[in-house]
């Protein structure tokens, strides 16, 4: 293994999905929903294969279908407007797009600033393309992680290339607020930033919580790939369908990248992905509030198990602090915990390049069915 990949070993979610499946513990580690998306969806997807659409290599962009849909979507939610054939690109979920980003974008030696703790493929990519990361830590500040705006300004420096930014936030469910998402903006504009905004869990907020993308702020949609992901928006991981949109510099760089990557992937799905795009809203609906009650029932067991629990404003994952059960080290207490209690939990730590500042905190996915999340929580309470 080269030197830019020897630090990152096998990547957490495979370790402690084989863990659950070696413990037979309740997996609230990585994050899939235990139910499949729509069932017309599934259909469309049973057409297009029966059919003999996408059988065969699709177009190097997508296919045109699957281009219109998203974005007519970024239009009808968020008043967004792409031109399909030059602004839209669909890759092999968010995963691809994220690499291709930074592949694409990013020249060796420059800067890449993030928010930590940050998705895991963040720090790998970023290694990939020579680039070096830059960490803008979030803080626990009342009951939430936190930007602190001018630690983020202090980070950007002359070989800054890009910020990376995800909103709402795995693993902490932060989602950005307007005041922030407009310092992140004015900053971008100030020092000539492009941003990769990772955007996969859009249509996952909660409460008031409102999802504003990044590129319907001033100045932004010159200078913003945003990524989406069917895996995400409409429960099918396994069919790593995602896409960006941009501007057509943009677009035509990122898939530059891509083409020596996957070149394309998933024809068929991307038929039926373009069918689900369209669903009316009550579809999107049916799925937040169908997430809130999780979170809700995840979040109000594991703080009645003695966790301290950080509740998402969004995403499919609570953030939890183990100091209150008198453990301070959540990679040792996950490595325990299919032992001790037969569930599988995430270690923030992993996301962090200051591992001292993740080290209480410990991730549990409520993508899962209700008596699955009820199960786990009977189990987290004997840990007390
Ligand atoms: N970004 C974030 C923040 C994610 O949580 C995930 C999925 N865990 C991805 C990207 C990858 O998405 P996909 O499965 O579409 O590749
Ligand atoms: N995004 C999922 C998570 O955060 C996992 C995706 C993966 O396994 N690569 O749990």
């Amino acid at each position: 293994l080269n030197r830019r990949l020897a630090e990152f070993g096998t990547t957490i979610f495979a370790e402690m999905s084989a863990l659950a499946l070696r413990t037979g513990s309740i997996n609230l580690g990585q994050g899939f929903p235990d139910t499949d998306g729509p069932e017309e969806v599934r259909e469309a997807a049973v057409r297009a294969l029966r059919d003999g659409r996408g059988n065969q290599y699709p177009p190097g962009p997508g296919v045109p279908e699957l281009r219109t849909a998203v974005a007519a979507h970024q239009e009808r939610r968020y008043g967004l407007s792409y031109d399909p054939d030059t602004e839209v690109l669909v890759t092999a979920g968010a995963t691809e797009a994220i690499a291709a980003a930074l592949l694409a974008l990013v020249e060796p030696g420059d800067e890449v600033v993030a928010l930590e703790p940050y998705y895991d493929s963040y720090a790998a990519c970023i290694a990939m393309a020579g680039g070096t990361r830059v960490p803008v830590t979030l803080r626990p500040h009342e009951g939430s992680f936190r930007l602190d705006l001018d630690e983020l300004r202090a980070a950007v420096t002359d070989r800054t290339r890009l910020l990376l930014i995800n909103t709402p936030h795995n693993p902490t469910g932060t989602v950005l607020t307007r005041a922030e998402l407009t310092a992140i903006a004015e900053l971008a504009v100030e020092r000539d930033l492009l941003v990769v905004t990772d955007e996969v869990y859009e249509h996952l907020v909660f409460d008031e919580a409102e999802h504003l993308p990044l590129a319907t702020f001033p100045g932004m949609r010159e200078r913003t790939v945003t990524i989406g992901s069917a895996g995400k928006t409409f429960s099918f991981t396994g069919w790593k369908v995602g896409w960006i949109t941009a501007a057509p510099a943009l677009v035509s760089a990122v898939r530059s990248a891509k083409q020596f990557l996957t070149y394309v992937s998933s024809g068929p799905f991307q038929y039926a992905v373009a069918e689900a795009l369209a669903l009316p809203d009550s579809y999107f609906a049916a799925f937040r509030e169908d997430m809130r009650a999780k979170r809700d029932l995840l979040s109000a067991g594991l703080a009645e198990a003695g966790f301290e629990v950080f509740r998402p404003a969004g995403t499919y994952f609570v953030t939890t602090d183990i100091r209150p059960l008198g453990e301070s080290d959540g990679f040792a207490f996950c490595r325990a915990l299919p032992e001790r209690a037969g569930v599988v939990a995430i270690p923030n730590a992993v996301f962090y390049d200051h591992r001292e500042a993740g080290a209480p905190f410990v991730r549990f996915a409520f993508c899962k069915r209700t008596d699955v999340l009820d199960e786990a929580v009977a189990r987290l309470k004997r840990l007390a």
